[in-house]
C-alpha cells in the first residue's frame, strides 16, 4: 500500500528481467496503445524506456500517443503498473506474435503458403487459414488448433507445425511427397475473441465471446455447436454451462466460417482438430454409440499415430471413439465432418493428464507439437496411400 511510484517501476523492472529471461513461448504479446494525460505521466513512461520493452512510438508529450509491445510474460506488470499510475491505454494489437507469425511466413514462403480469410469472429476478428500448397486442384488436408481457446499448448503447437511443413518441404521424403498431392490448411486460432479474452482477463475462458440474449453469461461451445446430433445429450442448453451448445447448430461465426469453407472446397481427406488435455486420440461418433462404419480402420490408424507419438518421449495415449473414450459429446466437430464424407476425421487432445492440465509449462510446448506432428504425418501418410 505504501509503495511509492518510483519503487513500483523497480519492482516492475525486475520483472521484466525475469520475464525476457525465460521467455521460451512465441505467444501473447500484446501492443498497448497509451494515452498520457500530462507531463508527468511522460515522465514515468520515459522511465520505461530503460526496460527491455519495445516502444513503437516513444513517449515525448502528452499530446502524442506511445505505442509499445508487451512481451506476454509482462503484461500483469505493465498493466499493474499503468493502472497503479493512473495512465490511460487500451490494447490496440492482440495476439500480435501469431498474427505477424502466419503474414510472415507467408511473405517468406510465397510459392508454398497463402493466406485465407473464411470469415470473421464475433468480435470481428479475422478468421485466418493458411494454405499450404504446390500445385493446383488438390485434395485437402485440415488441421485446426485452439477452437477452445484456454488450451494454449494447442495454438503454440500450431504455430510449431506451420514452421515444420515449410522447413521440411524439399528436405523430408515423406512430407514432401504429402505436399505434392494434398494441399495442407491450418487454423491456428480458431477462437481468436476467446483466446484474446484468455490474454486479457480470464486464462481459463474456453468458450466464443457472443453475448446470449436473455442472460448474463457470454459465449457458445463450439465444440457442442455443430449440426451433428446438435441437441442430444452431451450438450447443455444452459448458456451458463462450458458445454451450452448455442441456439442452433452453427449458430457461431467461427464454426460456420468452417462449415462455409469445408463446403466450398468439398475436397478434404482428413480433418482433424485438436485440443487439450488429456493425451488421447480420438475419432467419431461422440452423439451415438453406433460404431462409425470405418470404425476398424479408424482404430488401426488412431493405434499407428499412437505408437509413432509415443515413440518420441514415450507420452503416452488412450484412443477409441469420442462415446467410448471420455464421453458423450453431441454437436462435435468431427461428427459433422465425419458425415460430411470426410472418414479420416479425428480429434486430439494433447498433453498432459492433469498435473499441469490447461497451464501446462512453456517448456513442454515443443515436445509436445514434436510427438504431435509425428502422429499426424501417420494420419496424413495412411491419407495419401488410401484415396478414397
Ligand atoms: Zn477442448
Amino acid at each position: 500500500m505504501f509503495c511509492s511510484g518510483k519503487m513500483k517501476l523497480l519492482l516492475l523492472l525486475g520483472a521484466l528481467f525475469v520475464a525476457v529471461f525465460a521467455k521460451e513461448t512465441f505467444e501473447g504479446d500484446q501492443v498497448f496503445r497509451i494515452d498520457p494525460r500530462d507531463e508527468q505521466q511522460v515522465t514515468l513512461l520515459k522511465d520505461l524506456l530503460e526496460s527491455d520493452l519495445d516502444f513503437w512510438r516513444d513517449p515525448v508529450h502528452e499530446s502524442l500517443p506511445v505505442d509499445v509491445r508487451v512481451p506476454f510474460e509482462s503484461l500483469q506488470a505493465v498493466r499493474a503498473f499503468l493502472a497503479y499510475n493512473q495512465i490511460p491505454y487500451h490494447v490496440m494489437i492482440e495476439n500480435v506474435q501469431i498474427y505477424s507469425f502466419m503474414d510472415m511466413l507467408v511473405s517468406e514462403n510465397k510459392n508454398m503458403v497463402s493466406k485465407i480469410v473464411i470469415g470473421q469472429s464475433y468480435e470481428k476478428r479475422p478468421l485466418n487459414v493458411l494454405k499450404f500448397s504446390t500445385g493446383a486442384n488438390r485434395p485437402g488436408i485440415w488441421i485446426d488448433t485452439g477452437i477452445h481457446s484456454r488450451e494454449w499448448v494447442t495454438q503454440a503447437s500450431g504455430i510449431w507445425f506451420a514452421k515444420k511443413i515449410v522447413k521440411d518441404y524439399g528436405r523430408d521424403p515423406l512430407l514432401t511427397s504429402i505436399l505434392n498431392s494434398y494441399d495442407i490448411f491450418l487454423e491456428i486460432v480458431t477462437n481468436p475473441d476467446g483466446f484474446a479474452y484468455t490474454h486479457s482477463r480470464d486464462r481459463m475462458w474456453r468458450k466464443t465471446r457472443k453475448p446470449n440474449p436473455g442472460s448474463s453469461c457470454v459465449g457458445v461451445d463450439p465444440n457442442r455447436n455443430w449440426d451433428a446430433g446438435f441437441g442430444g445429450a452431451g450438450a447443455s442448453s444452459n448458456p451458463c454451462s462450458e458445454t451450452y451448445r448455442g441456439p442452433s447448430a452453427h449458430s457461431e461465426p467461427e464454426v460456420k466460417a468452417i462449415v462455409d469453407f469445408v463446403k466450398s472446397h468439398s475436397n478434404f481427406k482428413a480433418f482433424v482438430s485438436i485440443h487439450s488435455y488429456s493425451q488421447m486420440l480420438l475419432y467419431p461418433y461422440g452423439y451415438t454409440r453406433t460404431p462409425a462404419k470405418d470404425q476398424a480402420e479408424l482404430h488401426e490408424l488412431a493405434r499407428k499415430a499412437v505408437t509413432s507419438l509415443q515413440s518420441l518421449y514415450n507420452t503416452r495415449y488412450t484412443y477409441g471413439s469420442i462415446i467410448t473414450t471420455i464421453y458423450q459429446a453431441s454437436g462435435g466437430t468431427i461428427d459433422w465432418t465425419y458425415e460430411q464424407g470426410i472418414k479420416y476425421s479425428y480429434t486430439f487432445e494433447l498433453r498432459d493428464t492433469g498435473r499441469y492440465g490447461f497451464i501446462l509449462p512453456a517448456n513442454q510446448i515443443v515436445p509436445t507439437a514434436e510427438e504431435t506432428w509425428a502422429a499426424l504425418m501417420t494420419i496424413m501418410e495412411h491419407t495419401k496411400n488410401n484415396p478414397y
